[in-house]
């Protein structure tokens, strides 16, 4: 599924014309990466990409993870502290349950949700990314 991602990334490049660098392949792997990638932040990002090539440089991290973001490929991740991270888009969509003493982030499905989106309002929701704060089992305990 991890792998499966990749490619639908990849190919979503390919169709809108923009080439399939090194660079932006990297970053790609690196945010599918099983456990690692997820909800990373640029620079975690980087470290993780700068493994596969060795060439890689921050700034074209950012410039890649803007354009990802632009192509709906990827979604950035807004949290309390201000700093952005990234993961694949996936779809259904899922949300967030954040622990504010250890930051550790964990996903909950959308179907879970779905009661909760507002009926009977004359908007089309096209996706919509739901954030709960609190503490984690362990932190809690
Ligand atoms: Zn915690
Ligand atoms: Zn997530």
């Amino acid at each position: 599924m991890v792998e499966r991602a990749v490619v639908q990334g990849e190919n979503k490049l390919l169709e809108k014309n923009y080439r399939l660098t090194p660079q932006r392949k990297a970053v790609l792997q690196a945010l599918t990466q099983a456990g690692k990638g997820a909800h990373c932040t640029v620079e975690e990002i980087y470290l993780i990409a700068r493994e596969n090539c060795s060439q890689l440089g921050l700034a074209t991290v950012y410039r890649t993870l803007e354009l990802l973001t632009r192509l709906s490929i990827v979604q950035c991740l807004v949290l309390e502290d201000g700093r952005a991270r990234y993961e694949i888009k996936r779809n259904p969509e899922h949300h967030h349950l954040i622990c504010l003493e250890c930051g550790r982030i964990q996903e909950i499905e959308d179907d879970q949700l779905l009661p909760v989106y507002p009926q009977n309002v004359s908007f089309h929701i096209l996706s919509a990314s739901i954030h709960f704060f609190g503490l984690c089992r362990s932190c809690a305990n």
